[in-house]
């Protein structure tokens, strides 16, 4: 009887093991891990600490110049102009503020190639017209695929008409939705591997955690740095959490 007992104690905790092995929760630095000495906001620092740290994946944020050069950094406009606007030879001299240059795609993809396993969530901004957002999508995909990282790139764009051309160009790559407005059945529609939307959207919409498990579609959810909120999430089944405080989620996490 004992010997029993035994049994299904075992069979139950390597149940629960592998349970929860499958629903790990994974973390990804919001613009890379900046938040730390040397580093700053979409800095190659800022991939190097993440990879340091052990993450799943360091997302970084895409325009592409008036000249089609595409370059790495978040906000629209530098020095009051529009970073879409602007040749990249007018933006040679920007410094992060961390005191590096402000990286091209390419240097970003060097550095990344260098971080093994490191994730590269590739974000791609909106551009001014459907044409140009399916142009820097295509030299998007061109430029990750010569550097040989396909397979540890995963893009996400609030740009439907981006999303759509890495889907039709790059199907074997993970491509996730940020806008927020596009069911999970929706999106499975359209071929995206899963939602990557804002942490109030999926608190408006909880039944979206099980519809996209049901259909396959993973689900990331940004940007949420409370560590009683990353567990909440973790808890209904989030497979990704961006965050800005990637060393705190981590010990979340684990
Ligand atoms: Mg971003």
């Amino acid at each position: 009887m004992n010997n029993l007992k035994t049994l299904i104690l075992l069979f139950c905790l390597i149940t629960a093991f592998s349970v929860s092995a499958q629903n790990k929760t994974q973390i990804i630095a919001h613009r890379g891990y900046w938040n730390t000495e040397y580093s700053s906001q979409n800095s190659l620092k800022s991939l190097e600490k993440a990879h340091d740290i052990k993450v799943y994946g360091s997302e970084f944020d895409v325009h592409m110049t008036a000249d089609g050069v595409l370059v790495i950094f978040h906000d629209d406009r530098i020095d009051g102009r529009r970073v879409q606007d602007l040749n990249y030879a007018d933006l040679k001299k920007v410094r992060l503020l961390n005191g590096e240059k402000l990286p091209t795609l390419e240097a970003y993809l060097k550095k990344g190639k260098k971080m093994d396993g490191l994730k590269l969530i590739f974000e791609l901004k909106s551009h001014a017209t459907p044409e140009k957002n399916r142009e820097a999508a295509r030299k998007s995909v061109e430029m990750v695929e010569k550097m040989g990282l396909s397979d540890r790139t995963e893009y996400i764009t609030f740009n439907l008409d981006a999303a759509k051309e890495f889907v039709r160009i790059s199907p074997q790559t993970p491509v996730y939705y940020l806008n927020g407005e596009l069911s999970p059945v929706q999106l499975k529609e359209l071929g995206f591997a899963g939602l990557d939307y804002h942490i109030n959207v999926m608190k408006k919409n909880p039944q979206w955690f099980k519809e996209a498990k049901s259909l396959g579609l993973k689900i990331n959810i940004w940007t949420v740095n409370d560590p009683a909120v990353i567990k909440e999430f973790m808890d209904l089944g989030a497979d990704f959490i961006t965050t800005d405080t990637p060393v705190e989620a981590l010990k979340v996490v684990k």
